[in-house]
């Protein structure tokens, strides 16, 4: 599994239905790639904030940055793939 194969499927490592397969799969990459494993570490925080949303507000300029940080990141990601297929 390579970086783009994982990002595409970064969604199914959250997603308790995942099969276990590709749930080893996904960790076995994460392991192996520090980008990829800071990308599900951000996301995992992001997930929990939003988890934690109910219990306190979380102020919208917080969720602006964070907003912005993924969308930077993916736009990098879309930039190096570019750069990678080039
Ligand atoms: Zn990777």
């Amino acid at each position: 599994m390579n970086c783009t194969e994982f990002l595409a499927n970064l969604a199914d490592y959250f997603d308790a239905k995942t099969a276990a397969t590709l749930r080893s799969e996904l960790a076995q990459h994460m392991d192996g790639c520090n980008h990829c494993h800071v990308t599900v570490n951000t996301t995992r925080q992001i997930i929990e904030i939003y988890r934690n949303n109910e219990l306190y507000e979380l102020p919208d300029s917080i969720r602006t940055q964070l907003h912005q940080a993924v969308l930077t990141k993916c736009a990098e990601l879309k930039d190096n793939k570019k750069k990678t297929k080039a």
